[in-house]
């Protein structure tokens, strides 16, 4: 029998403003307070694993021993069928800008891009589908830890449409719509996607009865 979260505080253990709303929002039903790593002023690892398990399971360890509180942290990534499930875990990282003097931070047009780029150089019959997976994983400060995966499965279209959501949000239709992430209603977002998803499970062993 697993720990369960009951009510109170619980860390959040990103930095990222799209995913502290929506996993905000996913948990509000539920009577928890939560709290941002970053408010906290909790330093961000190094995501050193090289799966989404490992890397969640690093984020929330760090988040709950430091501010010994419950924490929950995701990582997540989009998989593409063509490409050998890359960018998977390395997904945030093609949107680094790094080589650009003087101005760091994340070109998410320049990562879709490149994933575009990759899919085209293979020919037009190249099969467009590709998913994301999001592993959710909490940890409290006694070292008890659970983990919730999740997944969203579509097709990559260019160019990218939508302004809504975040990161690869314009260039992926999920299954079942004509609309990407990013034109979608944020509400049907949260409702299918591999956030949602990974949630449904959490909720079921955290919450139900
Ligand atoms: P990490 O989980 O913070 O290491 O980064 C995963 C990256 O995957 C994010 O920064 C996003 O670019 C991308 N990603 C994860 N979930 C979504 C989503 O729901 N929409 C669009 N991009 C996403």
């Amino acid at each position: 029998m697993n720990r369960k979260l009951g009510s109170g505080k619980l860390v959040i253990a990103t930095h990222n403003a799209g995913k502290l709303k929506e996993i905000s929002a996913l948990l509000a039903p539920y009577g928890l307070e939560c709290v941002s790593a970053g408010a906290l002023g909790l330093p961000e690892p190094a995501e050193t694993g090289t799966t989404f398990m490992e890397n969640a399971l690093i984020k929330a360890r760090a988040a709950a021993e430091k501010s010994g509180l419950p924490a929950l942290a995701d990582d997540s990534g989009l998989s593409v069928a063509a490409l050998d499930g890359r960018p998977g875990v390395y997904t945030a990282d093609w949107a680094e800008r790094q080589w650009f003097e003087g101005e760091p931070g994340r070109d998410w047009y320049m990562a879709m891009g490149k994933v575009e780029g990759m899919l085209q150089a293979r020919g037009p019959e190249t099969p467009r589908e590709a998913w994301f997976s999001c592993m959710l994983a909490l940890a409290w400060p006694d070292g008890e830890q659970a983990v919730y995966e999740g997944r969203a499965d579509g097709t990559l279209t260019w160019p990218p449409r939508g302004t809504r959501g975040f990161g690869y949000d314009p260039v992926f239709v999920p299954q079942g719509h004509d609309l990407t992430f990013g034109e979608l209603d944020p509400e049907e977002k949260h409702r299918i996607s591999h956030r949602a998803d990974a949630f449904a499970k959490l909720v079921a062993d955290q919450f139900a009865g």
